[in-house]
């Protein structure tokens, strides 16, 4: 796990023993190759759903002291094929493991990288552990806001947004009020900016969008991400999203949050003061950068990613999002002003949806619909309990696999 390029001129710093929740997707595996980088980050647990192949070469390679399948017959597959290997990795299965891993007193800091509403159980169980958290896993984040906030507040947690965006705005705000707890609007913040790449069909005509498939909704032209988070970028419902986990990270109203379309993916987001300053953070569309920023804060390392040449970067440009193109933003803007259990419901409703799309059961611009039509069928409440949300989140989603089903 040395490398030559280890901290080039920065002398050794503390080092840190990590779990990974969900190690074997897009973040899990750029967060293991900055790993890689550093000799003193130590891999402790690695967690993945059924993916044995990919979780077997990441366990040969960093030895963690534990790895957690989901999947209880790719546990045993895994734990066959390590035992023949003589490793000394521990295998477990089901989602109880996830919670022993994150929680676990050995754990320093945990990488939340679950995709969808899953993750939620065992980043909160990080949090309640007052771990060091580097938050991916947005969709925790917005199904359970409030509750995960308050849970951070009673614990001695820290909590880095790794989703670009958000570590962008981090890296702006000023020092002392980048922390969850503090209010920004007492540091002459005036308002948060949020960029977005407008995804893939960004200029591809309204009667077309009904027709794309899925290989065209995944091919994001600056990023490459997991299956779900490329659709939620096609249909910038990943921006609504975004804004209300900037409202809960930051503590502001989305009438403090706008969002810029900005092709490039250069500029990941702004923080503008009330004195007329505007403060952003630019860098290649590579998640090793936030990755790396959060695993060292308040130190920086080599991120492995590329440097930027802005001379040789076409120009930049930024355009107001069309929310006629995009109906998956409006809903994500208005569940952000409604609050309670609104977002828990555009999420739940969300992942149903777009799950349905990626397996080719409804078309690309139904998944707007289908979320529309779950919103109608369903109060909205105060978001205080985990019972109310779970509720929420279970009913939201029984109403979506019925609407899907039909389609
Ligand atoms: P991915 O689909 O590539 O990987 C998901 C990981 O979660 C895999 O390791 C998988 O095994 C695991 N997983 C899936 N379902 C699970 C379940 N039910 N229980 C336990 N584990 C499960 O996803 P990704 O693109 O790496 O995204 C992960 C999270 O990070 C998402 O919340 C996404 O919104 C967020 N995020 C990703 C990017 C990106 O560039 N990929 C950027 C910003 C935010
Ligand atoms: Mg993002």
């Amino acid at each position: 796990m040395t490398s030559s390029q280890d901290n080039q001129s920065l002398p050794a710093r503390t080092s840190a023993s990590i779990t990974i929740l969900g190690s074997t997707g897009s973040i899990g595996k750029s967060t293991l190759e900055v790993i890689a980088l550093h000799s003193r980050y130590r891999v402790f647990a690695l967690t993945a759903n059924n993916n044995v192949a990919e979780m077997l070469q990441q366990c040969m390679r960093f030895q963690p002291v534990f790895a957690v399948m989901v999947d209880a017959d790719a546990a045993n597959q895994l734990e066959q094929v390590l035992l023949g290997q003589g490793s000394t990795t521990r295998v477990l299965a089901g989602e109880e493991a996830l919670l022993a891993v994150a929680r676990h007193p050995s754990v320093d800091t945990v990488m939340a990288a679950i995709v969808g509403a899953a993750g939620l159980p065992p980043t909160l169980a990080a949090v309640e552990a007052s771990k060091k958290v580097l938050l991916a896993n947005k969709e925790a984040l917005i199904m359970a806001g409030e509750l995960f906030m308050q849970t951070l507040a009673a614990s001695d947690a820290i909590l880095l947004p790794i989703d670009s965006e958000h570590n962008a705005v981090f890296q702006c705000l000023p020092p002392e009020s980048r922390l969850a707890g503090s209010d920004i609007r007492r540091q002459g913040v005036r308002r948060i900016v949020l960029t977005a790449s407008g995804g893939p069909f960004r200029e591809t005509s309204l009667d077309e969008l009904a027709q794309v498939t899925p290989a065209q909704a995944c091919r994001h032209p600056n990023w490459s991400m997991g299956r779900k988070i490329s659709v939620d970028s096609a249909t910038m419902m990943n921006k609504g999203l975004e804004v209300i986990e900037a409202c809960f990270l930051f503590g502001v109203g989305p009438q403090q949050i706008d969002v810029l379309i900005h092709p490039q993916s250069i500029v990941h987001s702004m923080v503008e003061y009330l004195d007329g300053s505007v403060i952003a953070q630019l860098g290649s569309p590579d998640m090793r950068i936030p990755i790396s920023y959060s695993l060292a804060w308040p130190e920086r390392i080599n991120s492995g990613a590329s440097f930027l040449d802005l001379a040789k970067q076409p120009d930049l440009q930024f355009f107001a999002p069309d929310l006629t193109r995009f109906p998956c933003l409006r809903l994500g803007l208005e569940a952000a002003e409604q609050g309670g259990t609104a977002p828990t419901i555009l999420n739940a409703a969300n992942e149903i949806a777009v799950e349905s799309f990626l397996r080719g059961g409804i078309g690309f611009t139904d998944i707007p619909v289908i979320i529309a039509r779950v919103q109608a069928q369903m109060t909205c409440r105060k978001a205080d309990s985990i019972d109310i949300i779970r509720q929420a989140d279970e009913q939201a989603r029984a109403i979506a696999r019925e609407l899907t089903a039909r389609n």
